[in-house]
This record gives C-alpha cells, sequence and structure tokens, in this order.
C-alpha cells in the first residue's frame, strides 16, 4: 500500500490537483487528460478496484457515488453529458491498482468505448 500512487496523492505526499475532499473521498485532475474535464475520484481507503469495493462501508460507497455526482455539476458537464469510467484488470486497461472512477466531459463520447 505504501507504493500505492493514489495513496501518495491521498497522502499529498504527492502533489495533484484536487477538487474535491472529504474524510473519505479524494476527486483530482487526471494528469494525463483524455478529454477537457478529466477528473478523477478516489476512496481514501485502499481498495485495488471495483471488485474490492465490499471492503469499504455502505458510507463510504454513498459518499463516493455522491460525490462524483456534485463535482459534475460544479463542472457544468451535467447538463450536455459526461461519462464515468472505472477500469477494472489488464484488459480493461487498469494502471493503478486503487479503486478510481474517471468522470470525463466537454466532449463527444462514442459507445461502445474501445
Ligand atoms: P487507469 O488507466 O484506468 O488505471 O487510470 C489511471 C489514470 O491515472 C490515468 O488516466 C492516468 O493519466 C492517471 N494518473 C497517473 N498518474 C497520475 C498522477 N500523478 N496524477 C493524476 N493522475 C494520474
Amino acid at each position: 500500500m505504501g507504493d500505492c500512487l493514489f495513496c501518495r496523492i491521498i497522502s499529498k505526499e504527492i502533489k495533484s490537483e484536487i477538487v474535491f475532499e472529504n474524510d473519505d473521498v479524494l476527486i483530482f485532475k487526471d494528469v494525463n487528460p483524455k478529454a477537457p474535464v478529466h477528473l478523477l475520484a478516489v476512496p481514501k481507503k485502499h481498495v485495488s478496484s471495483i471488485l474490492d469495493v465490499e471492503k469499504l462501508s455502505e458510507n463510504e460507497i454513498t459518499g463516493l457515488i455522491n460525490s462524483i455526482s456534485k463535482i459534475a455539476r460544479e463542472f457544468e458537464i451535467d447538463r450536455d453529458g459526461f461519462r464515468v469510467v472505472t477500469n477494472s484488470g489488464a484488459s480493461a486497461g487498469q494502471s493503478v491498482d486503487h479503486l478510481h472512477f474517471h468522470i470525463m466531459g466537454k466532449r463527444l463520447f462514442t459507445w461502445p468505448p474501445g
């Protein structure tokens, strides 16, 4: 866990552009944005992927989802539409083993994703 990139961002050992924080959740800007708005929402508790979500309390899960909804409004991506994505495992392209939701907006998204 000491080696986890997002844990180090959460502890502020690594700098990030934080846009929302409470006791359980951190949302920061993706360093390599794939959309004009590209944020990452993470639980502060280390959880490897959505497969381990049972390690979070119901409050932590609800708080995470609520914070995504709140930040989408704050960044004004709610009206035109936006995408929330979590990649799990190698074939889905997960590169950081700490559960994170990509929040992307201000461009057109195709379906299905590549
Ligand atoms: P994924 O590939 O789904 O695991 O997403 C990991 C995301 O973390 C990628 O979109 C990266 O651009 C992003 N990322 C990697 N390092 C940092 C960092 N230091 N600060 C912010 N975002 C990062």
